[in-house]
């Protein structure tokens, strides 16, 4: 009997949430997700799938993990992320790395986002290894979703499985999760030229040129507004936000050099090179009018909106074993890279978003019984 050396749900999320796999920009607080993959797959290999380990190209100490159970083409891919984000120690009641229980509550960083769903995944396959499957049940567990999202890309481009249905269990209390928007950050750069103040003319007031950029990207927003609209969303407009505004050095001092990040999110239907192609567009009349002063340049990789068709097969039977009815929500998620491989793509799963990159990070216990049928009912729809 092969279960024997597997751990129980508790064992399981508590093993998970003891090493640490912290994704992050900064490289004081970026780890390796290693320990968490070996673990994920030690436990799918008891349990008789076969695994494969992708190094994702560039980044040191990053994996993908795929696990297979079964043969043939199509079936059911159950997706998720490795990785956490970083934590505030003063404002966690408790060690974030160690699993802790309180008002039917579990408490760790990673309970709900999303360690917690490789161990309901880990309990729902026990009953399946002595049964035959008709169809393939893949378990993908990516890197680095908190950051730069390379895992799935690159997973997506690897192309190596081709399911019919793929479920992303990021915390979504269980509801089925169908369209959200894309997003995009970029940095303008204006080269001025320095000068001192008492003669504007013997300089370029970088400033000044960022004041142009900016109103035209008011204008761009308004543009933007006026033509995409999505009903679906809270927020149902595509946004354009300014983030940050660095220049200059001193009030006596032409300012020689202005930056400024902004950050872009799309409805589902634009593509990523549109809005790009927006922007470029928005700002070309001051690109010409000061020649070689003004750059735009991408701050970290894009990630596409996404969205499920809402009259498919996987829509209606997630909407079915769950008894919600499918959404949208207003944050990014892996999704628009898996539904790459070609298949019908939802992101359900157990826990609030709300606990997602907070404190005090959980998953209430009263979500054990609900996941593991839903599961399940999801294993038995696609693979048998
Ligand atoms: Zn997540």
């Amino acid at each position: 009997m092969l279960n024997h050396k597997l751990p129980t749900f508790t064992q399981a999320i508590s093993q998970l949430i003891a090493q640490p796999s912290i994704s992050s920009s900064q490289a004081s607080w970026d780890q390796s997700n290693a320990d968490v993959i070996h673990l994920l797959a030690a436990w799918f290999e008891t349990l008789g799938f076969t695994i494969t380990i992708q190094a994702v190209p560039g980044l040191k100490g990053k994996l993908n993990m795929l696990a297979k159970l079964g043969s043939g083409t199509g079936g059911l891919l159950l997706a998720g992320h490795s990785d956490t984000v970083p934590f505030d120690e003063q404002r966690w009641h408790s060690d974030p790395f160690k699993l802790s229980q309180k008002d039917d509550k579990l408490f760790g960083l990673g309970s709900c986002d999303m360690k917690g769903f490789f161990a309901f995944i880990l309990q729902a396959c026990q009953p399946l290894a002595q049964k035959p499957l008709k169809k393939p049940l893949y378990v993908l567990a990516t890197a680095d979703e908190e950051t730069t999202m390379a895992g799935a890309r690159f997973f997506a481009n690897s192309g190596i499985i081709k399911p019919d249905v793929a479920v992303i269990g990021e915390p979504t209390n269980l509801v089925p999760v169908v369209m959200h928007k894309g997003h995009m950050s970029h940095k303008i750069t204006v080269k001025g030229q320095a000068g001192h103040s008492s003669n504007p003319a013997q300089g370029v007031n970088a400033i000044e040129i960022m004041h142009q950029v900016i109103s035209q990207l008011f204008t761009l927003r308004d543009a933007l507004n006026l033509k995409y609209q999505n009903p679906a969303f809270d927020v149902q407009t595509p946004t354009l936000n300014l983030g940050a505004v660095h220049g200059g050095d001193n009030a006596n001092r032409i300012c020689g050099h202005c930056e400024l990040d902004i950050d872009m999110r799309s409805l589902p239907g634009m593509k990523d090179e549109e809005l790009v192609a927006w922007l470029s567009n928005s700002l070309a009349t001051i690109a010409e009018k000061y020649p070689g002063r003004l750059t735009i340049t991408e701050l970290d990789p894009s990630s596409p909106s996404f969205q499920q068709n809402e009259n498919s097969d996987l829509v209606r039977h997630a909407e079915q074993f769950s008894g919600h009815s499918c959404c949208a929500v207003n944050y990014a998620t892996e999704a628009p890279f898996i539904q790459q491989l070609g298949c019908q793509t939802i992101v359900l799963g157990p826990g609030s978003i709300a606990q997602a990159h907070q404190p005090n990070e959980f998953l209430a216990l009263s979500e054990i019984n609900k996941t593991e049928r839903l599961l399940s009912q999801l294993i038995h729809q696609y693979c048998f």
